[in-house]
């Protein structure tokens, strides 16, 4: 007979939780997990292979255990003067912040985080058997320095996240919201920057207030911008101190050498990689303007997608957008859906639907 998960001495904790589950769907135009739509340049995929090929060739042994080449490239990479010493990566920044929660949080600690956020964060801290807190944010999805020092003192947590840009609802986050954080927590300030590179260009990432401040935490990933999803790699930039807090919980070798070999090639390669984020961001912005145009409500958006209300049933629409051979996210925010820029035929291809949805075509 078959048995269910309550048949298993499952723990308690984790009893009637439901896992992370964007819908894999092989559609023509799927714009539903924020990834970087563009396919990266051949010359720079050539380089990764060989990179790859060579790596091949030693993988009887052990990979390097301090990704030391990879974390000098990332450090370069980020700029303001950080060095490797500075920077942790893992299997994406998902692996990055259960590392974090699995050294600062765990059972019998709390996590405090800004719902609608990435739901990821609230899974990982449950994974670990922390205790997930919700603050409640401001009038359309901000959060300001006061309100931010004012749910920390309510909820008192070992752990804050703070997703700057916020996803799902694309919200700008200014770092005086961070610093506000940091100097009401006693604990932990992880600042979750996975769509750093679609800021405005003129706007501080929150690895420029790391100087002087211990307990600041900054993740960021190769997935969105660098359009390396499948690669499975995200970091951090902290201080030297609170990285080595992640090398008592990290798995040894947990990075492959194919994936070091995979990163750091990519990372020679970054001006090619990220030439395609103007234009993404372009698509995004045309998406921002059509969808009002057409009556909806686009949040204003620091990232690579959209999300946007006045939307009467979303699950009606996600599904018009799905027969057309396109898939978005539904997200179960009352009356938005939420959408990643693509390229310029695949944004035309939204926004065309969407017109004729709108206009019942
Ligand atoms: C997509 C996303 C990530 C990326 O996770 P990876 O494990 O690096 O692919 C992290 N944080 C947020 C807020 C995201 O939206």
């Amino acid at each position: 007979m078959a048995i269910s998960l309550d048949d298993l001495p499952l723990r308690d904790d984790l009893r009637g939780q439901s896992p992370y589950g964007a819908p894999q769907k092989k559609v023509r135009v799927a714009l539903n997990v924020n990834e970087n739509t563009h396919p990266i340049p051949e010359d720079v995929a050539r380089d990764i292979v060989e990179s790859v090929a060579a790596a091949v060739l030693e993988v009887n042994r052990y990979p390097d255990r301090e990704f030391t080449t990879l974390r000098e490239s990332l450090a370069a990479y980020l700029g303001h003067g950080l060095t490797a010493d500075q920077i942790w990566a893992a299997n994406g920044s998902n692996e990055v912040i259960q590392q974090i929660l699995q050294a600062f949080g765990g059972p019998g600690r709390r996590v405090l985080g800004f719902p609608p956020t990435y739901s990821m964060h609230s899974i990982i801290s449950r994974g670990v058997g922390s205790e997930w807190v919700e603050g409640v944010r401001d009038a359309d999805f901000t959060l300001s320095p006061e309100t931010v020092r004012a749910e920390i003192e309510r909820t008192d947590p070992d752990v804050v996240f703070l997703c700057a840009p916020n996803n799902p609802t694309g919200t700008p986050m200014e770092l005086d919201v961070i610093e506000a954080a940091y100097d009401a927590a006693r604990g932990i300030v992880l600042v979750d920057e996975a769509y750093a590179e679609f800021m405005p260009a003129d706007r501080p990432s929150a690895v420029t207030l790391l100087e002087g401040r211990p307990r600041l935490l900054v993740s960021r990933t190769m997935s969105k911008a660098f359009a390396f999803a499948g690669a499975r790699v995200g970091y951090l930039a902290a201080d030297p101190v609170a990285i080595d807090a992640l090398r008592l919980v990290r798995l040894p070798y947990h990075l492959s050498s194919l994936t070091q070999a995979a990163a750091v090639a990519a990372l020679r390669h970054s001006d090619e990689m990220l030439a395609m984020v103007d234009d993404i961001k372009a698509q995004r912005d045309r998406m921002v303007e059509t969808l009002t145009e057409l009556g909806y409500h686009a949040w204003p958006t620091w990232s690579n997608f959209v999300l946007f209300g006045g939307v009467d049933d979303p699950h009606a629409v996600f599904e018009a957008l799905l027969e057309r051979g396109i898939i978005v996210r539904d997200l179960a925010i009352e009356g938005h859906l939420r959408v990643s820029a693509g390229t310029e035929a695949e944004t035309t291809a939204f926004l065309d639907a969407m017109r004729d949805i709108r206009l019942g075509a």
